[in-house]
């Protein structure tokens, strides 16, 4: 059993799907580990690292050779993995909706495609889901970034020389990344209140100490769908929420937006007129912003100045703390693969429920019901 891993070649992607840690704990699977020089470069890894762990560095052509398992952050472009073994797996972030001429192009070259995006929202899968350790990340690294670009400081301070107020922060979204955005916040000293669509969420930020901001004058909507995610809201809804946001969003010096709804484009939470109603000097980050973004006017990766607020936000949060992001990455792929090890056949093999969740092709096919047609 041979596991390759490529260095990442998608711009801006500086994390990497191994580690040393990992490459120790599948060599005691029994696998041969063989890793592409310069591979952990951007995430503090060095060549020797891996090799002192037991794996074979080498260029790309040599380390993807006869490998039955390919593992990536990103999914690599299918002319990379030229030499695998017949019907090898590939488990990486695929964006299946995003890129669908790249899952058509694995069918075709025989790949099995295995979307980490895919990963079923069920207990035994916790460890396995990227999509949760990566965002819990994006929640700290929004608020440190907006911190560090407010001009004022997040504690109150009483000093010799006359008081600083604490920072009011308002994170809209309240799934992983926003729960974490509030213990950050939290953590720095500022007043922080938070609102989602999903009424469940009420609790868990009061439990973390921070205000529940919520619509309560429309009855009988609880925003929550399958697998726990939110549902698009009825315009009713929309309204009530935007007019209780307004009021609040104008006495903020910070907003982070976490809202994402799958398999759409992100809701739009924040308006011109709303950004015009806050103080300048208020800072926004959206970190919605690679999906479309929840903040008129937010672009990837710039800092956009509108009314004297910055607005900001980063195509790809986690690649901000790719050392980090990296570890938990490349547990949440161990985790997948060993929890499937069949240790007489020396390989994995999936069960139905998260196989067939996560399986994208296979035998030449595209196989998920969401892709075909
Ligand atoms: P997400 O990234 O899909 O969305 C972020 C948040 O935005 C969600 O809380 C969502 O309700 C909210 N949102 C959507 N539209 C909104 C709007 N118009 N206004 C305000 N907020 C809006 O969410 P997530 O981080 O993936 O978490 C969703 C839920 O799934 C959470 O309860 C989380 O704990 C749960 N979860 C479970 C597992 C598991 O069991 N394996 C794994 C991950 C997450």
């Amino acid at each position: 059993m041979r596991i390759a891993v490529l260095k990442e070649r998608a711009a801006g992607e500086r994390r990497v799907a191994i580690t040393p840690e990992t490459v120790r704990k599948f060599a005691a699977l029994g696998a041969e580990i063989a890793v592409e020089a310069g591979a952990g470069e951007h995430a503090a890894i060095a060549d020797g690292d891996y090799e002192d762990a037991g794996a074979a560095v080498g260029p790309a052509a040599e380390t993807v050779k006869g490998a039955d398992i390919v593992l990536g952050v990103q999914a690599p472009d299918v002319e990379l993995l030229a030499g695998t073994k017949p019907g090898a797996w590939v488990a990486a972030t695929f964006d299946p909706f995003g890129r669908k001429d790249r899952v058509s192009a694995y069918a075709e070259a025989g790949l099995e495609a295995l979307s980490m995006e895919f990963m079923p929202r069920i207990t035994r899968a916790q460890s396995m889901d990227v999509l949760s350790s990566q965002s819990n990340l994006s929640g700290y690294k929004a608020v440190i970034a907006a911190a560090d670009q407010y001009g004022r400081a997040f504690p109150m301070m009483m000093t010799a020389a006359g008081t600083v107020q604490a920072a009011r922060v308002f994170i809209m979204g309240v799934g992983v990344a926003g729960l974490q955005a509030i213990a950050t916040a939290k953590r720095l000293g500022a007043q922080v209140s938070a609102t989602d669509v999903r009424s469940a969420t009420k609790e868990q930020i009061q439990s973390l100490g921070a205000k529940a901001i919520f619509v309560e004058s429309v009855a009988g909507i609880e925003g929550e769908g399958s697998g726990g995610y939110a549902t698009e809201m009825s315009e009713e809804y929309q309204k009530a929420q935007s007019e209780l946001v307004s009021g609040h969003i104008a006495k903020q010096d910070i907003v982070i937006t976490t809202a994402l709804i799958p398999g759409r484009a992100a809701p739009r939470l924040i308006s011109d007129a709303q950004i015009a109603s806050m103080k300048p000097g208020s800072v926004i980050f959206d970190l919605a912003v690679a999906q479309g973004g929840n903040v008129e006017g937010s672009k990837p990766d710039e800092l956009v100045v509108r009314h004297g607020v910055t607005i900001m936000g980063y195509s790809n949060t986690p690649s901000h703390l790719a050392a980090d992001a990296s570890a938990l990455f490349a547990r949440n792929l161990y985790n997948f693969l060993s929890a499937f090890w069949d240790k007489e056949q020396g390989k994995p093999v999936l069960d139905e429920e998260i196989g067939n969740a996560v399986r994208l092709t296979q035998g030449g096919e595209i196989v998920d019901e969401r892709l075909k047609g």
